[in-house]
């Protein structure tokens, strides 16, 4: 009794579980077809100054699936970092952020602007990363500076002479390096030192709650001080209400992205409010 009770409870699981790999297995196979059926597309999410100007913007993956609809990237990046699919996502997101900017730059359109591009650990750790970012700026005849790569501290565990030389010669080029999720990981601050990072990316975790809680706003103020004393830009991610906005204001956040400011977008959309911005 008790025992084909335990069978079919057994049973039970395995036909999840068999359900999890079949589902798995058909993402992979749809996200395989994904980019020669031109199902992936960017968003772009602006960033502001404290004074709520757009210096920016940071682009972010979506997969538009002809039945499941909008996948996030959270469903779909770890897959595709599993199986090695980033690194032709990989460039294709770098390339058309760059033919975006030097779309921008032909219409003299944009002093400054600042386009930051998430890049996975795995593309990261390719040993002609440098390169193909350096080939890709030159296709598209855009300004080093205009491009902002974001890292996240947890790669910072791997290989650090491989970590230092890639991003120093990323700094040669006149890339901008942000480390993004700041906060999350685990860097020694003496590591932190030894990098040429440009800026520093609050999580979003510790941005929430930061008007009432004690906690994230000592946090946050650590950070902010903590990347200006290194010489680093702070930016805060995840910025939803006006006393978030406010309270970093004060701290002297230097920038502020998040949906209370304004929701990732389509470029035309970007476009749009980065002309009404200037001219208005
Ligand atoms: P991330 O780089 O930390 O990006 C910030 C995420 O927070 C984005 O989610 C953005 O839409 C969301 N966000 C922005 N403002 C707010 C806010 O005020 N409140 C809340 N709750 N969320 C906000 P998204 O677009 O779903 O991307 C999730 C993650 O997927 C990204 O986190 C990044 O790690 C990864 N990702 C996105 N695009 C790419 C890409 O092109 N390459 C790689 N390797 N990873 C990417
Ligand atoms: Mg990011
Ligand atoms: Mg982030
Ligand atoms: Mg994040």
């Amino acid at each position: 009794e008790a025992k084909s009770a335990g069978r079919s409870r057994h049973c039970f699981y395995e036909t999840g579980m068999q359900e999890r790999v079949l589902e798995r297995v058909q993402l992979e196979t749809d996200l395989r077809q994904a980019l020669d059926n031109d199902e992936l597309l960017l968003h772009f999410q602006p960033q502001w100054d404290a004074q709520q100007k757009m210096v920016g913007a940071e682009a972010l993956l979506r997969w538009q699936h002809p039945e499941r609809g909008m996948v996030s990237p959270a469903a779909f990046i770890p897959l595709a970092e599993e199986t090695r699919l980033i690194l032709p996502i990989g460039e294709w997101v770098l390339r058309s952020a760059c033919q975006w900017l030097s779309h921008w730059c032909k219409h003299g359109q944009m002093q400054g602007f600042v386009m930051s591009v998430n890049v996975s650990a795995v593309q990261f750790s390719q040993e002609n990363f440098v390169g193909q970012v350096q080939s890709i700026l030159q296709q598209f005849k855009v300004p080093a500076g205009a491009l902002q790569l974001e890292l996240t501290e947890s790669m910072l565990a791997h290989d650090q002479q491989d970590i230092i030389s890639k991003m120093s010669a990323l700094k040669a080029l006149g890339v901008l390096i942000s480390l993004d999720d700041f906060g999350t990981g685990y860097s020694s601050l003496s590591y932190l030192h030894r990098l040429p990072i440009d800026q520093l990316k609050i999580d979003q975790s510790f941005v929430a709650n930061i008007e009432h809680g004690e906690k994230n706003a000592s946090l946050a103020e650590s950070i902010i001080s903590l990347g200006h004393n290194l010489g680093m830009e702070v930016i805060a991610e995840g910025v939803e209400t006006k006393a978030q906005f406010d309270w970093l204001a004060a701290q002297e956040c230097d920038l502020f992205q998040g949906f209370g400011l304004a929701k990732p977008m389509p470029m035309t959309d970007l476009l749009r409010q980065y002309q009404d911005v200037q001219t208005s």
